[in-house]
């Protein structure tokens, strides 16, 4: 007989961590799957830090589910005594026209969210490692910040792990089958059966869930590290806040220094796409750079010399918005996936969403937006 469970998480990365914390939390028997190592680098949780921010550009409908993750992930530093976010302003800026920035005020006006516009040369009073064009428009909230991407999966894992999950990592799932009785899942060592699957693949949603009819891509992302100036330098988090820049070739954004490797900046979206999850390149290089290079010749000109880069993957919907339902043929199985860049953050959350849906085929949280059948319709 296959070992049994209520509930398998498919995937133990950022949601899956949290998914498998919640349910131990409500006292399920869970099982989590891991292919890599916990808190690996090989897939979309990894780079030191995430962003958290509350007047969400994305959609106003964003903003009480980050609500609710910060709740959590203040909850998860109680319950594990771990440091795992950091609370830093962010400025969302861009030219008067700019998309994101009006998606920000979108968020603050119907969530009467606290805010401070300013103009470009404003922006570069304050923060003087900026250069943005006088006539940009910023806006900065105080209500962000950045979680420590690797602690936070970690601290998911030993939460749940202290609660009686088991959690087997380097065992890769090689094919899952969901009926009106429950699932099984067969890896490289074992079968298992559970009565509810959880699947939170990743970059692999599009090979295990390639029936679900959400068009998925993945795309190779690239973080990149520069030196930070001396100890009264630009680039601290007093001086320094985080930056979403919508610049005519990006969006960019950046985190301050906060260690030895100095101040981090990526281009958002705008990535070769990868035919496989499995087939990426890890290695960086020159062409890698230039982009963030160039911006920063532009728009930070005071930059030190680079110190790291690395290598992650977004998973992509058409609309960017998130796949989060109970799979709209097998009542038994919830999926969590296409976070399309911008998931980590809601990840506490969403451990309580897919409980909620295990538990019972439905949650509280609104999750209109992130139906797996919108793209059929
Ligand atoms: C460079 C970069 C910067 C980002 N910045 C931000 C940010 O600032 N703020 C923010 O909110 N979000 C950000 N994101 C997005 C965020 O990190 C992702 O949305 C989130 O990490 C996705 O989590 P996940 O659980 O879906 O994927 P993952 O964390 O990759 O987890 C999926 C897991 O499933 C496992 N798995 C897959 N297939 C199998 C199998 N067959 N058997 C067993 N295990 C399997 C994988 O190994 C992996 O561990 C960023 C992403 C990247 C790449």
């Amino acid at each position: 007989m296959p070992e049994s469970f209520d509930v398998i998480v498919l995937g133990v990365g950022g949601m899956g961590s949290a998914a498998c914390y919640e349910l131990a939390r409500r006292g399920r028997r869970v099982l989590g799957l891991e292919q890599f190592a916990l808190a690996h680098d090989r897939g979309s949780s990894h780079g030191h830090t995430r962003i958290i921010r509350t007047a969400y550009a994305e959609g106003v409908e964003y903003v009480p589910l980050v609500r609710r993750a910060f709740a959590r992930w203040y909850e998860l530093e109680q319950v594990t005594g771990r440091h795992l976010l950091t609370e830093c302003p962010c400025l969302n800026v861009g030219p008067a026209h700019s998309e994101h920035v009006a998606g920000v005020r979108a968020s603050v006006r119907v969530h009467t969210l606290e805010a401070e516009e300013l103009s470009g040369a404003e922006i570069n009073r304050r923060y003087p490692a900026f250069n943005f064009p006088a006539d940009y428009v910023g806006i900065v909230e105080r209500a962000a910040g950045f979680l420590y991407v690797e602690e936070c999966v970690r601290a998911h894992c030993d939460a749940a792990l202290s609660l009686g999950a088991q959690i087997r990592a380097n065992e890769p799932v090689l094919s899952w089958r969901a009926d009106a009785s429950g699932a099984e899942v067969t890896t490289a060592k074992n079968t298992y059966r559970a009565a509810k699957l959880v699947i939170t693949a990743g970059a692999w949603a599009t090979k295990l869930l390639a029936g679900l009819g959400v068009p998925l891509k993945v795309m190779r992302q690239t973080l990149h590290w520069f030196a930070a100036g001396d100890i009264d330098g630009v680039h601290r988090r007093d001086k320094f806040p985080i930056f979403i820049a919508d610049v005519p070739n990006g969006p960019f954004y950046g985190l301050p220094a906060i260690d030895q490797y100095g101040v981090k900046f990526a281009r958002h979206y705008n990535a070769p796409e990868l035919p496989d999850p499995d087939g990426v390149n890890w290695e960086t290089g020159t062409s890698d750079i230039a982009p963030v290079r160039a911006f920063l010749d532009s728009f930070l000109p005071a930059g030190g010399a680079h110190t790291k880069s690395q290598v992650c993957m977004y998973t992509v919907t058409p609309d960017h918005h998130f796949v989060i339902d109970v799979h709209p043929e097998l009542p038994n199985v919830s999926v969590a996936c296409g976070f399309s860049g911008h998931g980590f953050k809601f990840a506490s959350a969403v451990g309580e969403v897919l409980a909620d849906l295990a538990d019972t085929g439905r949650t509280n949280h609104d999750i209109g937006l992130f139906k797996a059948t919108r793209f059929a319709e």
